[in-house]
């Protein structure tokens, strides 16, 4: 028998564990293990009873997404084939009780539901959150479930992907018993009372789905709604509900209907992409020349200067996991404003539940605002979030490089700033790394973690393993301007803006990059950031435009009107007092007639256009940071995108999709753009060669990983 999967007896109970750490994925030779198990216990006739547990912290957390991402790959045929195992568990004819710990998700919970009872422990979470990798529950999820918790919840499940806690499994019918004290025993015990109450144990597949009163069509427009607000643009939610609709034939036919679905999912563009950005998350943290064995150093003292948006937003992202944070601004009114925003942020989780007062309590506690440098000599990490300037963030440094300790690590959260001149201000320039955090740095996941020419490997390992412990994405970028997410992103919004000068509106060319999949248009994230801002970074880059290119007018004229953005209630729209965003004819106004002062001639621009050069552009400069080592991986990139810019995860990221597009027709059409848009567009070196010899950028990482 396979070593994945043990038994032991309790008495007259088989207690099936499995063995697959670190979370019970159902590898290769899990299934055949609970097979060869079930298989035992049924033929032995001490047997009464059988309990199936996870080994470790958790139950089968779900499926092997390795052998999910071959299926999507077409290395294999189709996803692996659950359904003769979870006929065999639930034709035993011993009671089969699933105990839960931890989490049951995807193929986990599948195979729960082939039991005939489940019991968890009160903290287990079960769900099916396979949308997630645009895919549906593909093991027979979609029909079990159902048969389970009735038809709206499923759908609900299925379509959210959200998981459940025990007491709602519990009150949805999912779970029979949640047990307090040991599992193990409880699932046990629970085991006997069923063999000893007699009669053949229940089967989830005889049951009927309970769909209420006004039947089947209002839950799944309701799905559907769902879908459309929550999942824009997926195909995978819209798949699940129609093999949950699948639930209400005949289980023989509903699972099949549910397998050929799967099929389709699993041979889509999103489910490829979607597995990709999943490994291509986990994959982040292994750096080249970065040994595994790196030594790290232990974070437990943060102190940060400047309580401002960031500075606050990271103080609050070190105290949720429990850091010790010292806060410091340059005067009271700085430093209570940014008190007042960390609490205001603390109260509103709380009034929507998220977490109790008291766990706000606490963490508040550990935030010290303080107007002093005390304490600084006892932090393990200082942090500098100041205004974006050179001189001052030299200044800061120059103070806390004398203060800290010897293996104190000094970040900077600069956006756009040379690492190493600030690291040469002090006189431990191998401590010094950037931590590029984004704004809400309590909710945004990215962070870049910039490495200058002197940053000591221990410093960067232990920049990752912050990030990871904060419960971040830390994603290891070279020091060059605009790190990767903002240097990518600045040719992307000029060529926004040159595609509304040439004829398009700010709110078409929103609505297109927005029904492409981004979070937000260009110019809603420029009115959200402030086009000061972008305005001042493009003052500082200005020395480095190539003489005589084309350059956007309107934007300094906004700067120069005071039309700031969301900040001002004005930007390339008009605020109203619940920042809803309208077109202003004003800025129509100011667009056409800077193109007329310019001779530039306007022409009607199709949504297509738009998408093209903004993605083409981003893609572009992607390559241009892939070839000049500045991210080490194609992938890499794509993961700043997905995690810190909006891109969406079913798209894979802006890489992944240039390659799903191909990347011999992004060339053609960047050399296309050159003859009618302008010379700017002159495709990237490393680009024009992987298109020019028929490759991809995930080929390119393969050979470099
Ligand atoms: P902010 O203006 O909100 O806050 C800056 C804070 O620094 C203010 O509270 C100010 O009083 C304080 N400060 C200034 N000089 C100081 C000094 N000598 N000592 C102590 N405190 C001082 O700015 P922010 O948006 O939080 O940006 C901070 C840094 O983070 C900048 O380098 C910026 O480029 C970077 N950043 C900003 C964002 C963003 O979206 N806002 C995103 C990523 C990175």
């Amino acid at each position: 028998m396979s070593k994945l999967v043990v038994v032991s007896r309790h008495g007259d109970v088989a207690v099936v564990t499995i063995q697959n750490p670190p979370v019970n994925a159902l590898s290769p030779g899990v299934p055949e293990g609970i097979g060869e198990s079930i298989s035992s216990a049924a033929h032995d006739p001490e047997v009464m009873a059988v309990v199936l547990i996870g080994g470790g912290r958790t139950f089968i957390a779900g499926a092997d997404i390795k052998e999910l991402e071959k299926a999507a790959s077409g290395a294999s045929h189709s996803g692996p084939d659950l359904h003769a195992l979870l006929q065999q568990i639930e034709d035993c004819p011993k009671p089969v009780v699933m105990a839960i710990h931890g989490t049951a998700l995807g193929g986990g919970l599948e195979v729960a539901m082939a039991g005939h009872f489940r019991v968890a422990s009160a903290d287990a979470q079960m769900g099916q959150p396979e949308v997630n990798l645009g895919i549906i529950p593909g093991a027979e999820g979609t029909q079990r479930l159902p048969r389970l918790v009735g038809l709206a919840a499923a759908v609900d499940m299925c379509v959210s992907g959200k998981p459940l806690n025990a007491q709602t499994a519990m009150s949805l019918g999912l779970i029979d018993k949640v047990v307090q004290g040991d599992l193990l025993e409880g699932a046990v015990e629970f085991a006997r009372e069923k063999a000893a109450a007699g009669g053949p144990p229940p089967k989830t597949r005889e049951r009927a789905v309970e769909t209420g009163a006004d039947g089947v069509a209002p839950i799944l427009t309701a799905g559907r709604e769902q879908a459309r607000k929550t999942r824009r643009n997926q195909t995978a939610p819209l798949k699940a509900l129609q093999a949950l609709e699948a639930a209400t034939l005949p289980f023989e036919q509903g699972w099949k209907k549910e397998r050929e679905i799967m099929r389709l999912c699993l041979a889509s563009d999103q489910a490829r992409a979607s597995i990709h950005a999943f490994f291509a998350e986990r994959a982040v943290s292994k750096i080249a020349d970065l040994p595994k064995d790196t030594p790290a150093y232990e974070i437990r003292k943060v102190a940060i200067v400047g309580a401002g948006a960031m500075g606050g937003g990271i103080a609050m992202a070190c105290a949720n996991a429990g850091i010790a944070v010292v806060l410091k601004d340059a005067d009271d009114s700085a430093l209570d404003r940014g008190m007042a925003a960390i609490a205001k942020n603390y109260e509103s989780s709380v009034k929507r539940g998220r977490f109790s007062k008291e766990i706000m309590e606490r963490r508040m506690a550990l935030i010290h605002p303080q107007l002093s440098y005390d304490g600084f000599e006892s932090a393990d990490l200082i942090l500098e979030a100041v205004f974006e300037s050179m001189a001052l963030k030299k200044d800061i440094f120059g103070a806390i490089g004398m203060l800290a300790k010897a293996d104190c690590i000094l970040a900077t959260n600069t956006s756009t700033l040379d690492i190493d001149q600030i690291a040469a201000t002090t006189p431990r320039p191998h401590m010094v790394v950037g931590l590029h955090f984004f704004n809400p740095a309590h909710v945004m996941r990215l962070v870049e973690i910039v490495r200058g020419a002197a940053t000591g490997k221990p410093v960067l390992a232990t920049a990752l393993a912050l990030a990871k412990k904060l419960g971040k994405v830390g994603v290891v970028v070279g020091n060059c301007r605009g790190f990767v997410g903002n240097r990518m992103m600045l040719p992307y919004l000029r060529e926004a803006q040159l595609l509304v000068e040439d004829g398009a509106t700010p709110a078409q060319v929103d609505k297109a990059l927005y029904d492409f999949g981004m979070a937000m248009g260009p110019f809603a994230v420029d009115d959200l950031g402030g086009i000061d801002v972008l305005w001042r970074v493009r003052q500082e880059w200005k020395h480095l435009e190539t003489p005589g290119m084309r350059q956007p007018l309107v934007h300094d004229k906004l700067y120069h009107m005071g039309r700031l953005g969301q900040k001002t209630g004005k930007g390339w729209y008009v605020y109203d007092e619940n920042r809803q965003p309208k077109p202003d004819p004003e800025v129509e106004t100011l667009i056409e007639s800077t193109a007329r002062e310019a001779g530039i001639a306007r022409r009607s621009i199709s949504d297509q256009e738009i998408i093209e050069r903004c993605i083409y552009t981003l893609i572009d400069e992607g390559a241009r940071i892939l070839e000049e080592g500045y991210a080490q991986r194609a992938a890499d990139i794509d993961v700043i995108y997905l995690t810190g810019y909006g891109f969406p995860a079913y798209l894979g990221g802006p890489m992944w999709r240039a390659d799903a597009i191909g990347l011999k027709k992004i060339l053609d059409r960047i050399l296309e753009f050159r003859k009618s848009v302008g010379e700017w567009w002159e495709p990237a070196p490393l680009l024009r060669d992987l298109a020019e010899r028929g490759e991809t950028f995930a080929a390119w990482d393969a050979a470099r990983s």
